[in-house]
């Protein structure tokens, strides 16, 4: 491969809009290339490698295809584990906010899930919305119910029906003039939220992808999109959400509701689990910290030991 023949005059920039594998779709001035990064270490590299939401510069190769010289640097990322090869994937990049999207019921409602977006948004410091789809036929107590343990602790919590259109004003509000990265498992109404705002735009995903033949993987990757005066990026629904890039002494941290007791306990090194004279523990038996959250504190910390040991084989397998 001739590396430097494409290095023409000066690069364009664009949004990465889609991964393709080892491609990407890159939108500049309204057109869409398809643009191949240059080099290995973008292939090997989570970090280099360009994703949905990324800013970057590209050279034009042949009609609209290209390579991308450089990733901008990230203003931010939401990231997971991801389950089929144990490394860090990073979902979206570039967001103002997480769109938590659950529905009320069919699928049930994954309240572990929810503390695992909560903790990866706190490790990277994102604004977080958790939105509860499928609220319709639902009265006021069950909705109650199933959002109050987050909206204590200060999390904006929206109830809503993509069907009837309820609460749905309020989440165009909380979109408009944003970058934001809608994401949840699959069936929980993620597409049907993006349609009741503008139905034109799965015709254009659709021509997107005709664009590039690689429509069969639609539900697969996330694609970046112009919404309502900002951005939305519409990720393919998630099963697992492993955690990634939390230390275990800060996992505390990521728990909100812990920090006013974290330097309350006798031990400074307190990991809050078996000590005696553990201010957490105690917050959990008086009823301020609630028990569900302090039972996802104990096995994310599990997973999060389980992981470090594992950590120098993981490094070798692709
Ligand atoms: P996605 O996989 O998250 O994109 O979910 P979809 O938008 O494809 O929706 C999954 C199913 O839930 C479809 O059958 C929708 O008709 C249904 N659905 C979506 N929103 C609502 C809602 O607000 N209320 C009810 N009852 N069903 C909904
Ligand atoms: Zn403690």
């Amino acid at each position: 491969m001739k590396q430097n023949d494409h290095r023409k005059g000066s690069p364009l920039q664009g949004r990465v809009i889609a991964g393709l594998g080892k491609a990407c779709e890159v939108l500049s001035n309204e057109r869409t290339f398809v643009c191949r990064p240059r080099g290995r270490m973008y292939i090997e590299d989570p970090d280099l490698r360009p994703v949905t939401g990324d800013i970057v510069s590209f050279f034009l190769e042949k009609g609209d295809e290209g390579w991308i010289e450089r990733t901008e640097e990230r203003r931010s990322v939401l990231q997971r584990r991801a389950p089929e090869t144990g490394k860090r994937q990073i979902l979206a990049a570039n967001l103002d906010q997480v769109i938590i999207c659950m529905a009320a019921h069919s699928p049930p409602f994954r309240r572990g899930m929810v503390d695992r977006y909560i903790v990866l948004c706190e490790a990277s410091k994102l604004n977080l919305l958790i939105l509860l789809n499928k609220c319709d036929g639902l009265c006021s107590s069950e909705v109650d119910t199933i959002l109050s343990p987050f909206q204590v602790l200060g999390y904006p919590c929206l109830a809503v029906s993509a069907r009837t259109g309820e609460g749905m004003e309020t989440v165009r509000l909380a979109l408009q003039n944003k970058h934001s990265v809608l994401t949840g498992p699959s069936g929980v109404g993620k597409s049907s939220i993006v349609n009741f705002f503008d139905p034109s735009l799965q015709l254009r995903i659709g021509e997107l992808n005709a664009h590039t033949q690689k429509g069969k993987h639609t539900t697969t990757v996330a694609r970046w999109f112009p919404f309502l005066g900002g951005a939305l990026i519409d990720t393919p629904g998630l099963r697992e959400l492993g955690l990634i890039d939390v230390r275990l002494e800060d996992l505390p941290w990521c728990f909100r509701e812990m920090r006013p007791f974290l330097d309350r306990c006798r031990f400074r090194d307190c990991q809050h689990e078996a000590e005696p004279h553990c201010a957490v523990k105690e917050a959990v038996l008086s009823g301020d910290i609630q028990q569900t959250r302090y039972d996802s504190y104990l096995q994310f910390r599990t997973e999060i030991k389980e992981e470090t040991q594992k950590l120098p084989y993981t490094s070798e397998s692709a």
